[in-house]
């Protein structure tokens, strides 16, 4: 397996109108860097786009990507690009981009072109924006690529906003991460351009201290939340069968929460997500993972506090 480091500059419409068709950013290059395992650069590639959508660059796209009329004119088109671009990237490949934005657009882009999709699922990659926050800083943070080249002394010797030089510079951030962290697949994205249609393709990974679960769609969050797999409990380490501690509750309709207690793992949180899709459905992201007891705490506060605030409403209301 190879891993593709990629990355997109993009061409947008002026303004807020002329989102032709659904398609808010016109794809103008693509960059990529192939990686082996031991995540040495094997190859590299790097292909203009010639505009279909939106011929005049906007202004910030023309100051940012430092690529003019031109370059552009002499671009080839998106799906020839495209094809190629899937061809060097072989049979067995895992993508990685820094942050989730291109991966999306990269699909709505191949789908305004009626090309065949890359999945029916939900697409795993590397986000190694994410990567480099839970490897060096708290996990939450999302630093600029150029930041985290200068964190890790990378040497700058091509300029940035091109997508060949930030595939290259976001290649060599995760080489360092693979370096001082091995387990970089322990923390597989998951891109929801395409959602489960059914039951068969609904995303279940298990990783070693926490686990994944994105749905199919449900009609409304009561069907979501009746859902077995949806409210199940069971340790997200061993799978046994846990004792609640806090029952599930909701904050704000969007987001549930849920504890409850692993007689060899000790305490477990699940966090539901609650996602619309484009046809007005829902359906669920959970994730579950082993806490420690200062954690459960504060989610009991939490739901104290959500209490107090129910009441408040109500006595006022009355
Ligand atoms: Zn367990």
């Amino acid at each position: 397996m190879h891993y593709i480091v990629f990355d997109l500059e993009w061409n947008q419409a002026e303004g807020r109108i002329g989102h032709e068709g659904g398609l808010p950013f016109e794809i103008v290059e693509i960059g990529a860097v192939k990686l082996n395992r031991k995540m040495q650069i094997v190859d590299r590639f790097d292909e203009i786009i010639k505009p279909k959508i939106y011929p005049r660059m906007h202004f910030m796209t023309t100051k940012i990507v430092g690529l003019d009329k031109e370059d552009l004119e002499n671009g080839k088109d998106f799906p020839s690009v495209m094809e190629s671009f899937l061809k060097w990237c072989g049979s067995k490949y895992r993508f990685c981009i820094w942050g989730t934005l291109d991966i999306t657009e990269l699909q709505r882009n191949m789908c305004y072109y009626g090309m065949d999709e890359l999945t029916h699922k939900p697409l795993p990659f590397l986000d190694v924006q994410k990567l480099y926050s839970l490897a060096y800083e708290d996990g939450k943070i999302r630093r600029a690529l150029e930041y985290a080249v200068d964190e890790l002394g990378i040497v700058k010797d091509e300029p940035f906003h091109r997508a060949n030089n930030d595939a290259y510079y976001t290649a060599r951030v995760l080489e360092n991460i693979h370096r001082d962290h091995t387990d970089v697949e322990d923390y597989l994205s998951f891109d929801l351009f395409m959602l489960p249609q059914d039951k068969r393709d609904e995303v279940k990974v298990k990783f070693k201290t926490y686990s994944k679960y994105i749905s199919r769609e449900f009609e409304d969050k009561t069907k979501a939340m009746q859902d077995k797999m949806v409210s199940s409990m069971k340790c997200c380490v061993c799978g046994r069968t846990t004792k609640k501690v806090i029952k599930w509750f909701s904050v704000n309709g969007r987001q549930y929460f849920c504890v409850a207690a692993c007689k060899k793992h000790g305490f477990v949180k699940a966090k539901v997500r609650m996602k619309k899709a484009d046809d007005g459905n829902v359906f669920v992201v959970k994730t579950m993972k082993i806490i420690d007891e200062a954690s459960v705490d504060a989610i009991r506060e939490k739901q104290d506090k959500l209490r107090a605030q129910r009441a408040e409403r109500r006595h006022r209301d009355t």
